[in-house]
């Protein structure tokens, strides 16, 4: 049986790391036969999704923020 190097040893490639996938398709949701997406940034467009907090919305590319008022919420 041959033995294996020990990863991190020098072999003049760069240590790989494992990027986080890309959460995009979960901005996707199928309701029956139509495709319902999540808000999307109207300054970088369709693709560039904003991120949900607690009160507002934001993207992380172009910095777009929106607010969102609670008397939209309860109708
Ligand atoms: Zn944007």
């Amino acid at each position: 049986m041959a033995k294996k190097k020990k990863s991190g040893a020098k072999t003049g490639k760069k240590p790989h790391k494992n990027k986080p996938t890309s959460k995009k398709f979960s901005k996707y949701t199928i309701e029956g036969d139509r495709v319902k997406r999540e808000r999307f940034c109207p300054r970088c467009g369709p693709g560039v999704f904003l991120m949900v907090a607690k009160d507002r919305l934001y993207c992380g590319k172009c910095h777009y923020s929106e607010f969102i008022s609670k008397s939209e919420e309860k109708k």
